[in-house]
C-alpha cells in the first residue's frame, strides 16, 4: 500500500510541476489582446547587454516590436524580460 500511495504522490507532484511549468510559459508569451508592460518596468535600454539583445530575443516582433513590452522597440534593445530564441 506504501508503494502504491508514494507512486500516486510522485504522479501529482509531477503533474503539479508540469503545470506550473505551463503557467510559467503562458506568462513569458503574453497573448497579442493582453495588456503589455512598460519598458521602465522591465529596465527596457536601446543597446544590448552583452550578447542579449532583443534581435534575439524569442519576444521580438519585427521591424519594431514586441510581444511583452509596449512602445517601439529596437532591435538593439534590450530588458530584464529577455528570452534566448
Ligand atoms: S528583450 Fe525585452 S523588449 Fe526586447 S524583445 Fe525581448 S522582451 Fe521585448
Amino acid at each position: 500500500m506504501s508503494n502504491q500511495s508514494n507512486s500516486r504522490t510522485n504522479r501529482r507532484e509531477i503533474l503539479a510541476l508540469t503545470l506550473g511549468a505551463a503557467a510559467l510559459l503562458s506568462l513569458l508569451e503574453t497573448p497579442a489582446y493582453a495588456a503589455k508592460v512598460s519598458k521602465a518596468s522591465v529596465r527596457y535600454q536601446d543597446s544590448p547587454k552583452g550578447g542579449s539583445e532583443c534581435s534575439n530575443c524569442k519576444l521580438f516582433v519585427p521591424p519594431n516590436a514586441c510581444k511583452n513590452v509596449a512602445g517601439e522597440i529596437s532591435p538593439k534593445g534590450w530588458c530584464a524580460l529577455w528570452v534566448k530564441v
